[in-house]
């Protein structure tokens, strides 16, 4: 069944006329939808009973169901499982600054690019999400912490630009007077480098909207070894294709560099990621290496991460250093799945290994 959560208003009008509802109603759903954010028919007030009755045989309201929330030591962040109603687990978080409530959200179950360092693809990949449950995160999010949510990055599990359609959808459902109605610049992508899909991301969002392109590294070698889709589009072309459409966005473009002791931490590496940037205007985020129990990779200690940075800056670049508040509680994308998949499948094993469950 589909849910009213990742219905444009278009839908959502074609919904109330199939009913033989007044068009108003439409209005009324969406407002109570995407700015209440209302997560139970029950909660939906000015709409008659037998009309709320109607709508939930022919759709759901929500697809997800909260199952875990972690709070960091300090309450800066919080990681949050959601259970999917095919009986997956995705996370999102909710990043909080003093101006600041960014919800970093999931859009696809486990991911297919598979990056050296990233827990997201070390699970396989399942499934897409739907764009409902892309925005249903953003409103339960908000729900449970009571927080205003004020920015929303694509930065959860998975590859948003390898589920464009629901990624496109969701973003345009977070933005629109009659969705969420974020500001574009408060809206970030990001992509690992699927260059044809940049260039059509950039196209259909007008450039409005943030795009932030994880680089990792300045060196084809290097990167094809961390990100291994830079074997198809290398950073020849991933360059190339954001020079293209640098003209078109509305606000400069960010390099997430994930920065790993002895492999991507070198002053060369800066002066190539300089190189890289400069030309684009481009910012740099960097951030050290989240340890992921299945990689050998080590974090860079905290003065070679400032050391890397501080090189960067010297080079006339706009750097920042995210602090790795989210270490504790598994922050890094698809850690917390991982872990809870994990766990899951020793237990399963457990009670197989006692009998308790069969093999199959
Ligand atoms: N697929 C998108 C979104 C990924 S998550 C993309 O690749 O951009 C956001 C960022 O976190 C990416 O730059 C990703 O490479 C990085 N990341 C993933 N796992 C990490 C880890 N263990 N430590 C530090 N950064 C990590």
């Amino acid at each position: 069944m589909k849910t009213l959560y990742g219905l444009t208003d278009k839908e959502v009008l074609e919904l109330v006329g199939s009913l033989g509802l007044p068009k108003y109603r439409a209005a009324q759903l969406l407002g109570w939808v995407y700015q209440k954010n209302a997560l139970a028919w029950e909660e939906i007030k000015n709409l008659p009973k037998a009309a709320l009755q109607e709508l939930s045989k022919v759709t759901a309201l929500v697809s997800l169901e909260p199952f875990e929330e972690k709070r960091s030591a300090d309450g800066s962040s919080v990681k949050f499982l959601f259970k999917t109603r095919d009986g997956h687990l995705l996370e999102s978080v909710l990043i909080s600054n003093k101006d600041r409530q960014t919800v970093c959200v999931s859009t696809q179950l486990g991911c297919k690019i598979r990056c050296a360092f990233c827990a997201s693809g070390q699970g396989g990949f399942v499934r897409d999400l739907t764009a409902g449950e892309i925005v249903e995160q953003v409103a339960r999010v908000s729900r449970m912490t009571g927080k205003k949510i004020t920015n929303v990055v694509f930065m959860g599990m998975g590859e948003p630009l390898d589920n464009f359609d629901a990624t496109f959808k969701a973003v345009h459902i977070l933005i629109e007077p009659w969705g969420f109605a974020f500001g574009a610049r408060r809206v970030t992508v990001s992509t690992s480098g699927i260059v044809p899909k940049i260039l059509d991301f950039v196209k259909s969002v007008d450039g409005r909207v943030r795009l932030s392109v994880s680089l990792h590294s300045s060196i084809e070698e290097v990167r094809t070894k961390l990100v291994p889709i830079n074997k198809r589009y290398p950073l020849k072309e991933l360059l190339s294709a954001l020079r293209k459409v640098n003209q078109g966005l509305k606000r400069e473009i960010t390099f997430e560099y994930t920065l790993i002791a002895g492999v991507n931490d070198s002053d060369e590496e800066a002066e190539g990621v300089a190189m890289l940037a400069r030309p684009l205007h481009a910012k740099i985020n960097i951030i050290p290496y989240n340890p992921v129990a299945e990689f050998d990779h080590k974090a860079p200690s905290p003065e070679a991460a400032e050391h890397f940075c501080a090189h960067l800056k010297k080079l006339g670049l706009h750097v920042t250093l995210r602090q790795t508040e989210g270490k504790e509680i598994d922050a890094a994308c698809g850690q917390l799945r991982l872990d809870r998949a994990q766990s899951a499948e020793r237990s399963l094993n457990t009670a197989r290994d006692s009998g308790l469950v069969p093999r199959d």
